[in-house]
């Protein structure tokens, strides 16, 4: 059997052929769904814990009551807003965030999403991350996909695809796991968009709990042996493999020039 450690050159050759695969197999997902800026905003903040479907119901309720825009979410009372958004689940909490959210937008930028847009990178992402109910998920999927800023979002999908094809271990958190793509692969808008939307797409219909391997695009991609995962919940409570403690990770042996 043998050990692969996982070095930085290993690991740009290994996302690299995650992504390549993917985009092989799923073609490009003309990702964020949504006409707008504002309408990008609106559902990074609805879609948290919940699916896309009910964010669109949510998102189109909000558009048939002609309140689709900054100062209309900024004036309209919060028990009217909660029963439109009902359909994106979790809707109390998710009135206070859109709320807290538009506030602070008028508070700060005038309820000026393009000013809000014009800071840099850096100074954009503490910026979303002050407001209160934006975690970084979210805050990311706002500044690459509205913003048009090079981020990596990473989300549960993305942690699961990782550990289990050796990449990260279970210990790696959001911060850790965004800086291993921005490390190692270019940092482009297009294609971090791209990336973040494949993932999404493996992880929905092959990389489960239960994972679906043999019909997957990543199939023939370096991954860590089924039998060093055993399944223990992440941080997001998705399952996904857990390397026992002082294990080495079992890799399969070079052949081709590919990672097995
Ligand atoms: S289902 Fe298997 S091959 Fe596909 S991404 Fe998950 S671990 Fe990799």
């Amino acid at each position: 059997m043998w050990f692969v450690k996982i070095t930085s050159m290993n690991k740009t050759k290994v996302l690299t052929e995650i992504y390549d695969s993917l985009f092989n197999f799923f073609g490009r997902q003309y990702w964020w769904p949504g006409d707008t800026d504002f309408e990008v905003v609106i559902g990074a903040i609805l879609t948290q814990n919940t699916n896309w479907t009910n964010v669109e119901k949510a998102i189109m309720n909000l558009k048939a009551a002609n309140i689709f825009t900054p100062r209309k979410l900024y004036e309209i009372d919060v028990e009217s807003l909660a029963e439109l958004i009902k359909p994106s689940g979790y809707f109390n909490v998710k009135t206070k965030r859109l709320k807290h959210f538009i506030e602070w937008l008028f508070l700060n930028y005038n309820g000026n999403l393009s000013d809000l847009f014009k800071l840099d990178y850096d100074m954009l992402r503490d910026q979303l991350l002050s407001v209160n109910g934006i975690g970084r998920e979210t805050a990311d999927s706002i500044i690459l996909y509205a913003a048009k800023k090079a981020t990596f979002v990473v989300d549960a999908y993305t942690k699961r695809v990782l550990v289990r094809h050796g990449v990260v271990t279970e210990d790696y958190e959001y911060e850790a796991i965004k800086s291993v793509f921005e490390d190692n692969l270019r940092k482009d808008v297009s294609f971090y968009n791209e990336y973040h939307a494949l993932i999404v797409m493996v992880g929905k219909f092959y990389c489960k709990p239960r994972m679906q391997c043999e019909e997957c695009p990543l199939k023939d991609v370096y991954r860590v042996h089924q039998d060093e995962l055993p399944v223990s919940a992440d941080a997001s409570g998705i399952q996904v493999g857990k390397r026992r403690a002082g294990q080495k990770i079992k890799a399969r042996k070079y052949e081709s020039g590919k990672i097995k």
